[in-house]
């Protein structure tokens, strides 16, 4: 005897009636219409995505247990959702839901965007028991709040802030940011992410790598799966792609990107990607793609300067529930300047270092132990910090030795750090006479000759350098 649909779920609903409150059903079970009876796959059809997700969280058992009551141990739940959605093609999708109660990890469930009858295996959604919503991938220690503001993320950051707030809805799309290595782009890309969950819990959002996507790709090639690929990324609301130059050379990736790129584009949703390179540096890049990342903002991440440096170390020593005496922190801060990565690196074996020998970290176990950290990553100490040493030594304000005085103990220190600047850093004399005080590059040449004239000549002098030498090259 062929059973149907309608009177499969009314059966359903009896039991259902009876296991739950009447105001649960009536919110929940009397909006659901049967849809049909295929097999042992029944379909139901839910007016939002947000419906089948409380569904799924508040009562997968019991519609598990109902079903197999129903239609047997091979029974299955199928959800059709309407989707309210702004565009013009309005399509329903479903959502397949094994209702067994066996390990959900390799059922794949269907993601068809369209109306189609074959039903689209997806293998990019791994399922969970509660949600099948898309896992956004996103690391949640990495938000805007942890996120220290500085004048080399200020841009970036608050384009990325008005892209959580309107993600699809401002001009910044695709978000393109870009900066150097350990600058903090995949951090503020997660950021983005998770704050765009937070204000909108029911937008698809995923983070993902370039290299996950490029792999994701080429197993659907190998698999015949291609268009599966597509369709789910097409599904998406707000899509990352972090680290987008590996994209390089890679032609087939960008075209099937391109793709995704144009669908997402037209429906309004967000796209944010991060790149080590400038879209002009991009070699290897379709000029096609690298046209389109110009429709929106491409917004750069600079090396921090030293507050900032500082303000990001507190936070993470805050973070962590760390204590360690401010000089320690401005040595830090001061001999690690182009790399976020590293710096907190650093303060990470420092306190590591610290815990192990149970001694408490002072200015020369941070010395000691940063010296080996940043030798390691090609050290080179830093102009700001060649100022500070020699300033402090002279006993006088940075800002004085910096200024055009022409008083002589400050010029004198002030070539010494010209001296200094040109032994140890690779800068040209030109960048050092512009960090000291904007002078040009014959005055730090001049200071340089004065420095080693003086030295052979003058004790004192020469007890000056010598000292400042040790205190700048501690090893
Ligand atoms: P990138 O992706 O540019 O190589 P990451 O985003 O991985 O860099 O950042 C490296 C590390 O530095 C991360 O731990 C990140 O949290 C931290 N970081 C970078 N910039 C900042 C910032 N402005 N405030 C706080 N932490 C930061
Ligand atoms: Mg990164």
């Amino acid at each position: 005897m062929k059973k149907d649909h309608v009177k499969v779920w009314d059966s359903c609903l009896s039991i259902i009636k009876d296991n739950i409150s009447l105001q649960s059903f009536k919110t929940w079970f009397e909006p659901i219409l049967p849809v049909k009876l295929k097999g042992d796959v029944l379909t139901i059809q839910v007016p939002s995505q947000f419906f089948y997700e409380w569904l799924e969280e508040h009562y997968i058992t019991l519609l598990r247990k109902t079903i197999k009551r129903e239609l047997g141990t091979e029974g299955r739940l199928e959800y059709s959702i309407v989707m309210e959605n702004n565009y013009r093609n309005t399509k329903p999708y479903t959502v397949k839901i094994p209702t067994k109660n066996k390990p959900l990890r390799n059922d794949p469930i269907n993601v068809p965007l369209n109306v189609n009858r074959s039903a689209i295996k997806n293998p990019f959604i791994i399922p969970g028991l509660k949600k099948v919503n898309v896992d956004a991938n996103l690391n949640p220690s990495y938000t805007f709040d942890n996120f220290m503001e500085g004048d080399c993320n200020r841009l970036a950051r608050s384009a990325g802030y008005a892209v959580a707030s309107k993600p699809g809805g401002t001009s910044f799309n695709p978000l393109l940011i870009y900066g150097g290595v350990g600058l903090g782009k995949t951090h503020l890309a997660h950021a983005i992410g998770i704050e765009i969950k937070d204000q909108f819990p029911d937008k698809i959002v995923l983070y993902v790598s370039s290299e996950r996507f490029t792999h994701q790709f080429i197993d659907s090639v190998k698999n015949n799966e291609t268009n599966d690929f597509i369709h789910f990324y097409q599904m998406i609301d707000v899509l990352i792609i972090d680290d987008i130059q590996f994209f390089a050379g890679k032609e087939k990736t960008q075209d099937v990107f391109f793709h995704i790129f144009n669908h997402l584009h037209q429906t309004g949703k967000q796209i944010i990607l991060t790149s080590d390179k400038a879209p002009v540096d991009m070699q290897g890049v379709e000029q096609r793609l690298l046209s389109r990342f110009k429709w929106g903002l491409s917004a750069d991440l600079q090396a921090p300067s030293l507050e900032t440096r500082i303000a990001i170390l507190k936070n993470k020593m805050y973070q962590d529930g760390i204590e360690l005496p401010d000089d320690v922190i401005e040595y830090l801060a001061y001999s690690i300047t182009t790399n976020v990565r590293e710096l907190e690196g650093a303060l990470i074996s420092l306190i590591a270092q610290s815990s192990l020998n149970k001694k408490a970290v002072n200015l020369d176990l941070a010395k000691q132990m940063i010296d080996k950290f940043v030798k390691n990553t090609a050290r080179e100490v830093s102009i700001d910090y060649i100022q500070k040493v020699v300033s402090d030594y002279f006993n006088m304000p940075v800002e004085l030795m910096k200024s055009k005085t022409r008083k002589r103990e400050i010029v004198q220190a002030r070539q010494i750090a010209m001296y200094f600047s040109k032994k140890l850093t690779k800068s040209s004399l030109a960048s050092i006479g512009m960090q000291c005080g904007g002078k040009d590059h014959a005055t730090v040449l001049h200071a340089c000759k004065t420095v080693n004239n003086l030295l052979d000549t003058d004790k004192t002098f020469r007890k000056y350098i010598t000292e400042l030498d040790k205190k700048l090259n501690v090893s």
